[in-house]
């Protein structure tokens, strides 16, 4: 009878539980049990409510920013706000009582950022609960339906499939066991595998070829405005500044000159190089953007050339390649900073215009 674990004048609360449990599972601790984890549920729920952002309602990701009243944006949003403001030449204002906002009068919330941090979340694959910052370590290293590939994968075999199966497939995986002709197929005529060649391996290559240029020449600039154009275009603009013994400008329009731009989501940025001096001969001038001592312009810097003249003084549009859109609404809602670098074969050119 003592295997049945019984209660006997000695049994403590644990082995209660156990007796209880085994002699009817619907007593008053299960519920109690449920009831506690409905109502952390319904904490969480509330704690959401409050925690997130004003403007998109949902848990800020990265930083969270406080208005002077302190209602809370998330940093998308509060870039989001401060871009449009400025593209419109009026004073950011916060989404809920209106109080302006910058980010001279913002400022973090690290209290919110840490609470959000350990808010329980649910992974949509595993069903697997755990605090919101462990969420990149789950998707890349926990969670058991992550999708992965086996380890024979470099002499051909096409398996791929969740995490908990990939043991169980590579003890039996019948790739390492095939002949050396059987694998030649497989792995098809690239065989040895070769680093792949990207774009970003020939923008390097690039950049390195241009700075055996004869002259180079840089310039740390900032963009200043908005200013509105004939019909609500959006423009920037630098000071003149000096290259070469000649003068010259920076421009840029925000969605490549799309009349109100606050009025779409999508946000570009594209800009030309402008001689601002008359001159005797045409000048093939390469040119590109990167990113300013300690700036923070997540950049993929793109070579434009162009060929300058007395008559074509202004150079085409080139878009100015941000990693995505988000980025471009960070840039514009602060000031503009970046490096300008010119590269010039002087001497090759000597076509007069
Ligand atoms: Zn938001
Ligand atoms: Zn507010
Ligand atoms: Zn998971
Ligand atoms: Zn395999």
């Amino acid at each position: 009878m003592e295997d049945l674990c019984l209660p006997t004048p000695s049994t403590s609360a644990e082995e209660m539980v156990c007796v209880n449990l085994v002699q009817n599972p619907d007593t008053s601790l299960n519920r109690k049990k449920l009831k506690t984890s409905d109502q952390s549920e319904l904490l969480e729920d509330k704690l959401h409510g409050i925690l997130c952002c004003a403007v998109c309602l949902d848990l800020p990701k990265a930083a969270a920013y406080q208005c002077r009243n302190g209602h809370l944006m998330c940093s998308q949003c509060f870039n989001h706000l401060l871009a449009d403001a400025h593209l419109r030449i009026i004073p950011g204002v916060c989404a809920t009582c209106r109080s302006p906002i910058s980010k001279d009068t913002c400022f973090r919330n690290l209290v919110v950022e840490k609470a959000i941090s350990e808010l329980p979340m649910r992974c949509s694959n595993c069903s697997m609960k755990f605090p919101r910052a462990q969420r990149e370590a789950h998707d890349k290293q926990i969670c058991p339906e992550r999708q992965t590939i086996c380890c024979y994968k470099r002499i051909g075999c096409p398996w791929s499939g969740p995490f908990k199966k990939k043991l169980e497939h590579e003890k039996r995986c019948a790739q390492p066991l095939k002949s050396g002709d059987e694998i030649k197929q497989a792995v098809g005529p690239n065989f040895p595998h070769r680093r792949p060649i990207t774009p970003a391996i020939f923008q390097e290559n690039d950049l390195c070829d241009y700075l055996s240029f004869e002259k180079i020449h840089y310039n740390d600039l900032k963009l200043v405005g908005p200013y509105q154009t004939d019909g609500y275009f959006i423009r920037f603009e630098t000071f003149r500044f000096d290259a070469f013994g000649m003068q010259w400008e920076v421009r840029a329009y925000v969605n490549s000159n799309e009349a109100d731009p606050t009025l779409s989501s999508e946000r570009t940025l594209s800009y030309q190089l402008l001689l601002k001096e008359s001159v005797e001969r045409s000048i093939h001038m390469h040119y590109t953007i990167v990113n300013c001592p300690a700036g923070e312009m997540k950049i993929k810097p793109k070579v434009e050339d162009f060929t300058f003249s007395s008559k074509n003084p202004e150079s085409h549009f080139a878009l100015l390649p941000l990693v995505d859109s988000m980025e471009c609404y960070r840039l514009l809602s602060g000031t503009i900073k970046f490096r300008l670098i010119m590269f010039w074969n002087d001497s090759r050119e000597e076509v007069k215009t």
